[in-house]
């Protein structure tokens, strides 16, 4: 018998899909219209200059493909690296672990770096084996920023350093698929090649769109790179981008709605987006360590902003728990893959939230543990985060206006001549 419909709206927690705002709802809500039209362009080049807002780059090139993160990594690698190339890849989750796997079905030669899942890629291990690469036939380093099965993120800024410490030429690719738009991510900074992301994590629309930014080195590499490629072939894109088309229809749905989802990400401003979501994660940890749980990551610097991945105790069937949250409180956690199947549940807390829906959420969570058995005291958690938010928001309360900062740098009252001295 099928369960009937439950009423209010599912508490969509895992990370990604995630919540998509009514206003991108709206926006996507469009009649279909020539896209060889001479207005499209508007359009197009709009989003292509914002992406690389996003992407905090000013020399990069952004393409959108119409797919998801994955076809965003196939475009990656398929357009910068030959057949046989060899690449090295650390491999911490599940996520890492597909990138691999695909990069090794394209035909690549992968020196895989083991990590333990829960830590994430190890600098110094990287700047070893490039050290170690006399030859440079290492073409490109494969980090995922954030490992969204284990909730850890990594340093890409650091993986740079090591990288330039070791004098090695190799690109650098970086998954930004559970990071962009959500935690720091930053292009130019960091030296990277090529970025990638989709549109249903931080951009917080639904699947369908894999978008990868290229530097101009990763764009000179493209120049020679000879794997096959057809329809994520960078030329082609180049060609119709550069006026503002696409070689073929592009899902206009996914684009105005994009367009919407970056206004409000600038709305925000994306520093304090980023801020939102380390407060957001930061209450979550609260309330797992109010529970007596521990996260998958290892050691704070590990921690993710955009997703938690808690531990259930030995016994325990993580599966259950979710389950349960799902069927009798209409909320949707994420499952442990692969390695860590049954043994953890995860919490996304990336895109369109905020104090009071996590809340919700930590409180399903705690209800939907106890019922498979799980000792954790109900409101403990939530009790924790919500400590954890009132304190964030009495102390931005109390901290200092721009104009009450201006004033104690500037006491004789410089701030009175910008309005003509009076
Ligand atoms: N990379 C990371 C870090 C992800 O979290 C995911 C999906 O969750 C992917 C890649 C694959 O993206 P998609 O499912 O959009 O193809």
């Amino acid at each position: 018998m099928s369960q009937p419909r439950m009423p209010g709206r599912n508490f969509l927690f895992v990370p990604g899909p995630t919540n998509v705002p009514d206003r991108v709802m709206r926006a996507m809500m469009v009649a279909m219209e020539d896209h060889r039209s001479s207005k499209f362009p508007e359009l197009t080049l709009w989003l292509f200059g914002a992406l690389k807002k996003v992407f905090k780059t000013t020399s990069g090139q952004v393409f959108i493909f119409p797919s998801s993160g994955t076809g965003g990594w196939e475009a990656a690698l398929s357009n910068t690296l030959s057949p046989g190339d060899k690449v090295l890849a650390p491999r911490f989750g599940q996520f890492s672990h597909l990138w691999i796997d695909l990069a090794q079905r394209i035909g690549f030669d992968v020196a895989i770096q083991d990590e333990e899942w829960g830590t994430g890629a190890s600098p110094e291990r990287i700047e070893e084996a490039l050290r170690a690469d006399r030859k440079h036939s290492i073409k490109a380093v494969l980090i995922v920023h954030n490992e969204t099965a284990t909730g850890v993120t990594s340093d890409v800024g650091v993986v740079r350093r090591a990288i330039d410490a070791a004098g090695h030429p190799a690109m650098l690719c970086v998954d930004g698929v559970s990071s962009i738009g959500s935690i720091d991510f930053r292009m130019d900074d960091w030296g990277v090649d090529l970025g990638v992301t989709g549109s249903q994590k931080g951009l917080m629309l639904p699947a369908g769109l894999g978008i990868v930014c290229a530097s101009p080195k990763a764009l000179a590499a493209h120049k020679n790179a000879r794997c096959a490629r057809t329809y994520f072939d960078f030329a082609d894109h180049m060609k119709a981008n550069a006026t503002g088309y696409f070689p073929y229809t592009p899902s206009l749905p996914m684009l105005y709605g994009l367009r919407e989802s970056l206004n409000i990400l600038f709305e925000e401003r994306l520093n304090r987006v980023f801020e939102r979501h380390q407060v957001l994660a930061e209450g979550v940890r609260a309330a797992v360590k109010a529970w007596g749980l521990r996260l998958c990551a290892k050691e704070p610097k590990w921690y993710s902003n955009t997703v938690s991945a808690v531990m259930v105790p030995a016994g325990i069937n993580g599966a259950d728990v979710i389950d349960i949250a799902f069927r009798r409180y209409n909320l949707a956690l994420g499952a442990g893959l692969s390695k860590v199947a049954g043994k953890l549940f995860r919490v996304g807390h990336l895109g369109d939230l905020n104090d009071l829906m996590v809340l919700g959420a930590l409180a399903g969570a705690e209800m939907a543990m106890r019922d498979v058995g799980i000792d954790v005291p109900l409101g403990s958690g939530v009790a924790a985060a919500q400590a954890h938010f009132r304190a964030t928001i009495m102390a931005k309360d109390k901290a200092p206006t721009e104009t009450e900062r201006f004033a104690e740098i500037h006491p004789e009252g410089v701030i009175n001549t910008w309005a003509g001295g009076k």
